[in-house]
C-alpha cells in the first residue's frame, strides 16, 4: 500500500517560500492499495494536483473520495478536482451522515451561485453519495474503519486495512482531556482510550498536530491536538510510525523542524523507537504490513447507511443542569433541528424516561452525584444502547467509577455550542443506528477453546459439510446457507453455498447473535428489526432481509457456530419448517466431533 501527501496545512492554503518543504495546499492524502483503486482522503487545496496527476496517469476514471468533515479546508479542492468533470468517470464521495442536511447538500453548498461558478450538479462523472457512521465497510480489498473524532464539526476518522498494513488517518481531533493535551496525563482516559484503541498497531498514523502543548490552553475548544498528545496517543497505541499533519498557517518550514525535533525527543525519551516524522507535500510512504491481508468480505457499499430518518422527533432529555446550559444545549440540538428538548427534575427523570425512550440524556451535577444517578438509571432498566451523558467540570472526571456507573461519555466545561453540537451529533447518531453487534457469551473463552479445539478453522471445503448446506438451500428454496463457526472476531464458513467468501467479520455476523440462544434466531426482516436494520450486509451486498440460524453445539455443550439460511427478501418459516432445520443442524454437529463419536461407539 502507497500513501501520498498532496496537502498538509490546516486552516488554509498557506503559499510561500516559508513553506516550501513541508508544503502550502490543505489536507489531501492519497492512498493506493496494492489492488489499484484510487482512494483519497479529504480534499482540501491539494486535490487540484492530485486531480491533473490522476488524468495523466491515465487513472482518473473511478476512485473513492473519504472526507473527514466538511470545514473548508478539506473540501475546498472538491471543485478543483478535474476527474469529476469528465463525462464516462465514476467517482464515490463517502463523509459524515449529518441530522439535517444530506452530505450531498452540504457539499452543494460551497459550490453554490455567490461563492463559484460552477454548480455541484456540474459535475459531468457519476457521482455516489455515502453517508458514513462508525462502522466499518469496504473498498474493493480494502477495509474501511471509521470511528468520530472529537472537533466541533462532527469528523470522522479513517482506518484502512489492505495488503497487510494499516494506515489511520486522524486529522482535526481534539485531546478528550485537557491534561492529555497539554502533555501530562499520567493514564489515558475516556475518549482518549477509544482514540487508542482506533489507532491500535497501525503501521502509518497521520495525526492532527496542529499546536504545542504551551499554545494549548489558549487553543482549548478549536478542535486541535498538540505534537505532544499526538505522540503520546502513537505511543499507547504501539504505532511504527508517525505523521504530524495539519501544520497550523502559523508555522514555517523551519518552525515545522522544531517541532519535529521536539517530537522525536518525545519519542525517544519514552524509550521507543517510534518514527515521527513532519508530513510533507509530494513525499510518498511505502507500507509493507507483516500481518495477514484483511480477508473480509469486499461487500460494495452501494448505500452504506440508509438517509436518515426524521430526528426531529428525537426525545433528548435534560436533567440537572444549570439554565444557562440547558440553553446552550438546546441551541446545539435546534441547529440540528431538533425541537424535543426536554429539561426535567431529578425525581421525574425515571419517569420521563420510561414514557418517553428519550434518545440521548444529559446528566448535570446540579444538587446531585451524576455517577450514582446514572448507576440507579442503569439499575432500573436503562439499557446500554441509550447514551447517558454527564455535563461536569473537567476535574470531576472520575473515568473510572464513571464505566462501572454506566456513563456513556461527559461533555467538560467549558464548551461552545459548536461543540456541544458536533458531540450531540455523534451520540445521537451512535444510538439512533438500527445496528448492534452481538454481545459476548458469558463463558467466551470456554467457547472459544471448544471451537479450536474442533480443529477445522481455515480447513480445506468437505463434501461432509458442504452437503448440508446444499439440502437446507434446496429444501427451503434459499438462495444461501452457510455453516459457520464463530471465531474471536470472525464469523469462519465451513461451508457456504451461494456465498463467495469464506469468512466475514463477528461485529457483522449474524451468526454471532443465534450462539448467544440455545434456541434457532429468526429474522423475518432485518430491516424491521434494530439489531440488524443498518448492518453493512442488510444495508449493502449482500442484502440480508431474512435469516434463520440454528446454533451448533459441541458434545460439551458449547456454541460454536451455526447452521444457516439467508434469503434477500422477507420470509417466514413455519414450525415443521424450523424443525427441519434443526434437523439438519443436528447432522452438521453429527459432523463436527466425527473422532469423538468414534472412540465413543
Ligand atoms: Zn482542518
Ligand atoms: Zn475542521
Amino acid at each position: 500500500m502507497q500513501v501520498r501527501f498532496w496537502g498538509t496545512r490546516g486552516s488554509i492554503a498557506t503559499p510561500g517560500g516559508a513553506t516550501l518543504r513541508y508544503g502550502g495546499n490543505t489536507s489531501c492524502v492519497e492512498v493506493r492499495p496494492d489492488s489499484g483503486e484510487t482512494i483519497l482522503i479529504d480534499c482540501g487545496t491539494g486535490a487540484h494536483a492530485l486531480g491533473q496527476a490522476l488524468i495523466a496517469e491515465g487513472r482518473a476514471a473511478r476512485g473513492h473520495i473519504l472526507i473527514s468533515h466538511t470545514h473548508w479546508d478539506h473540501i475546498q479542492g472538491l471543485p478543483f478536482f478535474a476527474p469529476l468533470f469528465v463525462a464516462g468517470n465514476e467517482w464515490h464521495i463517502y463523509g459524515p451522515r449529518g441530522l439535517g442536511q444530506s452530505l450531498r447538500d452540504v457539499l452543494a453548498g460551497q459550490m453554490e451561485y455567490a461563492y463559484f461558478p460552477v454548480a455541484l450538479n456540474a459535475f459531468a462523472a457519476k457521482v455516489h453519495y455515502h453517508e458514513v457512521v462508525e462502522g466499518g465497510f469496504g473498498i474493493g480489498e480494502t477495509r474501511i474503519i471509521t470511528q468520530y473524532l472529537n472537533h466541533p464539526a462532527l469528523t470522522v476518522g479513517y482506518r484502512l486495512e489492505a495488503d497487510g498494513a494499516s494506515v489511520v488517518y486522524a486529522s482535526d481531533h481534539e485531546p478528550h482531556s485537557p491534561d492529555a493535551g497539554e502533555g501530562h496525563a499520567e493514564e489515558a482516559e475516556g475518549g482518549d482510550v477509544a482514540h487508542i484503541d482506533f489507532l491500535r498497531d497501525a503501521d502509518l498514523v497521520i495525526h492532527d498536530a496542529q499546536y504545542t502543548a504551551e499554545e494549548y490552553p489558549s487553543k482549548v475548544g478549536w478542535g486541535h491536538s498538540t505534537i505532544e498528545y499526538a505522540v503520546d496517543m502513537a505511543l499507547a497505541a504501539n504505532v511504527r510510525e508517525l505523521a504530524l499533519y495539519h501544520h497550523d498557517p502559523m508555522r514555517g518550514d523551519d518552525a515545522v523542524d522544531e517541532l519535529l525535533t521536539r517530537a522525536r525527543e518525545r519519542a525517544a525519551a519514552a524509550g521507543s523507537n517510534l518514527i515521527v516524522n513532519g508530513a510533507a507535500e509530494g513525499e510518498i510512504i511505502e507500507l509493507r504490513g507483516e500481518g495477514e491481508p484483511a480477508k473480509f468480505a469486499p461487500f460494495m457499499p452501494s448505500s452504506l447507511v440508509r438517509p436518515m430518518g426524521d430526528a426531529s422527533e428525537e426525545l433528548v432529555l435534560i436533567c440537572a443542569v444549570a439554565a444557562n446550559e440547558v440553553a446552550v444545549l438546546k441551541a446545539a440540538a435546534r441547529e440540528d433541528g431538533l425541537e424535543n428538548v426536554v429539561e426535567t427534575a431529578i425525581e421525574d427523570l425515571e419517569a420521563e424516561i420510561a414514557d418517553g425512550k428519550p434518545s440521548l440524556i444529559f446528566i448535570g451535577d446540579v444538587g446531585v452525584d451524576p455517577m450514582a444517578l446514572t448507576h440507579k438509571l442503569r439499575a432500573g432498566g436503562v439499557p446500554a444502547e441509550t447514551p447517558i451523558i454527564i455535563v461536569t467540570d473537567q476535574a470531576k472526571v472520575d473515568a473510572d467509577r464513571g464505566e462501572a456507573a454506566g456513563v456513556t461519555a461527559w461533555l467538560t466545561r467549558p464548551y461552545s455550542v459548536a461543540y456541544a453540537r458536533s458531540r450531540l451529533r455523534a451520540w445521537l447518531m451512535r444510538s439512533m443506528l438500527r445496528w448492534r453487534k452481538a454481545a459476548l457469551p458469558p463463558d467466551e473463552e470456554k467457547r472459544l477453546a471448544a471451537v479450536y479445539r474442533l480443529g477445522l478453522l481455515d480447513t480445506e471445503a468437505e463434501e461432509r459439510f458442504d452437503r448440508h448446506a446444499r439440502i437446507a438451500a434446496a429444501a427451503f428454496d434459499a438462495p444461501i446457507a452457510l455453516v459457520s463457526l464463530v471465531d474471536r472476531e470472525r464469523q469462519w464458513y465451513k461451508a457456504h453455498y451461494g456465498f463467495d467468501f469464506s469468512e466475514t467479520s463477528r461485529d457483522m455476523g449474524f451468526c454471532s447473535h443465534a450462539i448467544l440462544d440455545s434456541e434457532p434466531l429468526v429474522i423475518s426482516d432485518a430491516l424491521h428489526d434494530d439489531r440488524f436494520a443498518d448492518n453493512p450486509v442488510v444495508v449493502g451486498e449482500p442484502h440480508v432481509r431474512f435469516y434463520a440460524g440454528v446454533p451448533l453445539h459441541t458434545t460439551d455443550g458449547q456454541r460454536v457456530g451455526a447452521l444457516c439460511i439467508v434469503d434477500h427478501k422477507p420470509r417466514n418459516l413455519s414450525a415443521a419448517q424450523l424443525r427441519m432445520l434443526q434437523d439438519i443442524a443436528r447432522l452438521v454437529e453429527e459432523e463436527l466431533e466425527p473422532r469423538a463419536k468414534a472412540q465413543a461407539g
